[in-house]
């Protein structure tokens, strides 16, 4: 680059570029507009980044995230006396209950994975929260589980595997009918897409290959 910012600037643009779909121009961008903000509104932003690791953690129960202000996480869904606590539905990650829920077809409660197998990329077991998973259905208060996995290659295969793996449960194990875009992450799918795999869920044929 001939003319560079100072360097306070070129540090924070190198820091937004690290931000999804951010290239070198937006982040130029992002870093003046940052600039042009007030003192006051720019020690808001300041503050808010400097506690976000402090006060959002995970929900000690199902993984989703929960505010840490009063004491041990739970997140309002665990929290809340009008969920079916009978019905639990396996995500991969949080935004995808954000989905779900904006859908508003379902009112159970989650399970969060953190992540899906990916033997390729050396993501086994390990790399998703089985054990915890496994300890919720030894409560027994479980009627059905919803394995809500991406219509995509690893989420599928992370599916077949987990039906396998619960299959020494009694309950019923679902996913969520076709009709989702094929190797699309739910996490985007539209709600009513959510809405109509949800209510056409079909029971887990354990034997599929
Ligand atoms: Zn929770």
């Amino acid at each position: 680059m001939n003319h560079p910012y100072p360097k306070i600037l070129e540090d924070l643009m190198e820091l937004l570029r690290s931000l999804p779909g951010v290239g070198r121009r937006s982040a130029e961008r992002m870093a003046m507009s940052l600039f042009s903000w007030d003192a006051e509104k720019l020690e808001a932003l300041a503050r808010l980044l400097a506690e976000l690791k402090k006060r959002v953690g995970t929900c000690s129960v199902c993984g989703n995230l929960a505010d840490t202000a009063e004491g041990t996480p739970l997140c309002p869904i665990c929290a809340s006396p009008v969920r079916d606590a009978s019905f639990l539905c396996i995500v991969e990650n949080t935004p995808q209950i954000r989905s779900i829920e904006a859908s508003g077809s379902f009112r159970g409660v989650y399970h969060v994975l953190g992540g899906r197998l990916a033997p390729l990329e050396g993501k086994g077991i390990e790399s998703i929260s089985l054990d915890a998973l496994e300890k919720r259905l030894e409560s027994g208060i479980f009627r059905e589980v919803i394995l809500a996995l991406s219509p995509d290659v690893e989420g599928q295969a992370t599916a077949v595997f987990l039906a396998g793996r619960l299959a020494r449960f009694s309950l019923r194990i679902s996913r969520l009918a076709q009709g989702l875009p094929a190797g699309s992450d739910l996490s985007y799918a539209d709600p009513a897409t959510i809405a109509a795999a949800l209510s056409g869920r079909t029971s887990f044929d354990r034997e599929e290959k």
